[in-house]
């Protein structure tokens, strides 16, 4: 499970929780229960490679079904762990804008699917 960081701005303490998604309310602080906690930057998201960030998709079966229902959510949640929640690379900025006018780029989404799981044409190009 990833950790997840939050900073409670009355205690000025950083609070540290295993959440499953990033898209889950923060948990409120244990030691003033203030439940405003602002999510600060996630070690997750850097130790990360695509792949794995990729699997951990894979592995979460809500997201997954929410993506076989094209359910536009859940693919706003795979964009945004793709990016680990840091810009996105190109290749994906050009997927959401496409999404976001209401296009659905399948093609290139399966295109990127089998690239990160290494049975397509190859390696993937991460330099
Ligand atoms: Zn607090």
């Amino acid at each position: 499970m990833p950790i997840y960081e939050y900073w409670c701005d009355s205690c000025r303490r950083v609070v540290s929780s295993y959440r499953r998604t990033s898209s889950v309310p923060p948990p409120p602080c244990p030691r003033c229960g203030n439940i405003e906690l602002k999510r600060i930057f996630s070690t997750f998201s850097v130790q990360k490679t695509y792949r794995d960030v990729y699997e951990d998709i894979l592995s979460d079966r809500e997201l997954t079904q929410g993506m076989i229902r094209d359910d536009p959510r859940a693919i706003a949640e795979w964009n945004k762990r793709m990016s680990g929640g840091e810009k996105s690379p190109p290749e994906y900025e050009e997927l959401t804008e496409r999404m976001e006018t209401g296009e659905w780029p399948v093609a290139q989404i399966e295109e990127k699917r089998k690239e990160f799981s290494g049975q397509g044409k190859g390696k993937p190009k991460i330099d």
